[in-house]
């Protein structure tokens, strides 16, 4: 797959800050419609001083070194972010991506697709669910890959198990560390 040297910065977004990955900081819980409070929008008010789980140790896919995501699909602005090789599932590895807002746009969900189909990897993409006009804490779960798979994600989900983690590998396609 094309790699792309590590020559991208966050800034100006602050996705994985503004909870749509449902994370806590400093014991305080950041989700969709609720961002850390230190996000600006633009950036983080508090940088020096930001704990180092999540903040320092979460990149995202994008962001990762040899990333193979297009300039394009940098998540402030293709409306996803994309976590690569989360898990495995009969040996091949399976990414997640996660909308910035309700839904993965078509442009950046077709193109996550034909990546996956491409390289023969499986893909969980989630929706935001909304009751009343405002974001839950709740998401639904899509399958993109071969029917084997869609049948064992569907199997899980109805026993309200998910995959385990991918075990640590030296793979490129790795979370972590830091951001700029
Ligand atoms: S790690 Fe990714 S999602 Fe988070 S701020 Fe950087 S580019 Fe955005
Ligand atoms: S980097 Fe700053 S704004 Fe982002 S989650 Fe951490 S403390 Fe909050």
């Amino acid at each position: 797959m094309a790699k792309k040297p590590h020559s991208r910065e966050c800034r100006p977004c602050t996705a994985c800050c503004d909870g749509w990955l449902q994370i806590r900081v400093n014991g305080m819980p950041a989700y969709p419609g609720h961002p850390c409070p230190h996000s600006t929008g633009a950036g983080c008010d508090d940088y020096e001083h930001r704990p180092v789980d999540p903040c320092v140790q979460f990149i995202c896919g994008w962001r990762m070194e040899q990333s193979p995501l297009p300039d394009w699909m940098k998540p402030n602005e293709a409306k996803v972010i994309v976590l690569l090789d989360q898990h495995r599932w009969r040996g091949l590895p399976v990414d997640v991506a996660v909308p910035v807002g309700r839904r993965i746009p078509p442009r950046a969900l077709n193109w996550l697709r034909q990546f996956a189909e491409r390289e023969n990897r499986m893909l969980l993409y989630s929706e935001q669910i909304v009751e009343n006009g405002a974001y839950t804490r709740q998401q639904s779960v899509s399958a993109f890959g071969p029917p084997e798979f869609q049948r064992d994600m569907a199997e899980l989900a109805s026993r309200g198990e998910s995959l385990p983690p991918a075990p640590p590998a030296p793979s490129p396609i790795r979370l972590y560390p830091g951001r700029a």
